[in-house]
């Protein structure tokens, strides 16, 4: 991916330290897109805190406005949770108008500051358990499901697959469906597929985003040259 901030992993993770993976239907998605474009580089970040904050911005909106946020932020001083808590709210709004929605982006971003002083930071020491953690970041005003998985995988390093508007759009092509998956089902098939391992669902995800906006655009597919060609049942059924 073309980013302007530099990748962050949380401690313990390298890109290439993958499990083994399964030659199910999940392994065959992950190993062609891994094949094709390799480590997709995400997510963009100087630290975890910076990583929580763009996945509330990121809401609604493409990532280019959520790295002009960051950077307004990080101008003010706001880049830390303490920081960010301090700063007066309608100012605060300005700083992340660039993402749209700015002022419930500044009330959802800092219910999430309060949360990752008394949790978010001790998280990986304090609650081993990754459900209670997701649960506990489901509860935060602001965080559903993508933004919690998002926050929970590539700030903390926990084993989510995180399910967006690109990873459900590929699958309901690839499978032909009339209806879209609920993301909880979606999840929860991915979870089941594929070894519960951070490294692979942060790949996972990266690469369905590439994915999704080389070959498979919400208009007009390209489907020419799209590594899953073979394995998609719109495809097929068009040729
Ligand atoms: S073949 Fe076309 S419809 Fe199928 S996943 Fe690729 S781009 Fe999407």
């Amino acid at each position: 991916m073309n980013l302007k901030r530099p990748r962050f992993l949380p401690d313990g993770l390298g890109p290439n330290r993958l499990p083994r993976i399964p030659n199910n239907s999940w392994g065959r998605i992950f190993k062609t897109l891994w094949e094709r474009w390799g480590d997709p580089y995400w997510w963009p970040g100087s630290g975890a805190w910076e990583v929580a904050a763009g996945a509330i911005l990121t809401q609604n909106t493409a990532w280019t406005n959520v790295e002009r946020a960051l950077a307004q932020l990080e101008e003010c001083g706001w880049n830390g949770p303490e920081a960010l808590l301090a700063a007066p709210v309608d100012e605060l709004a300005e700083a992340v108008r660039p993402s749209g929605y700015y002022n419930v982006k500044a009330r959802k971003l800092r219910e999430l500051a309060k949360w990752w002083l008394e949790t978010g930071r001790t998280a990986r020491a304090a609650l081993p358990d990754d459900d209670s953690l997701r649960d506990r970041l489901l509860a935060v005003w602001g965080v559903g499901p993508e933004t919690a998985d998002s926050i929970a995988c590539y700030a903390l390093g926990r084993p989510f697959f995180v399910v967006d508007a690109y990873t459900i759009r590929t699958v309901v092509r690839m499978r032909d469906l009339d209806e879209s998956p609920g993301y909880d089902e979606l999840q929860e098939e991915v979870h089941r597929e594929l070894p519960r391992d951070t490294m692979l669902f942060n790949h996972l995800h990266g690469l369905l985003v590439v994915l999704g906006k080389e070959h498979c655009t919400a208009r007009n597919p390209r489907c020419e040259g799209c590594p899953l060609q073979e394995m998609c049942i719109m495809n097929n059924k068009n040729r």
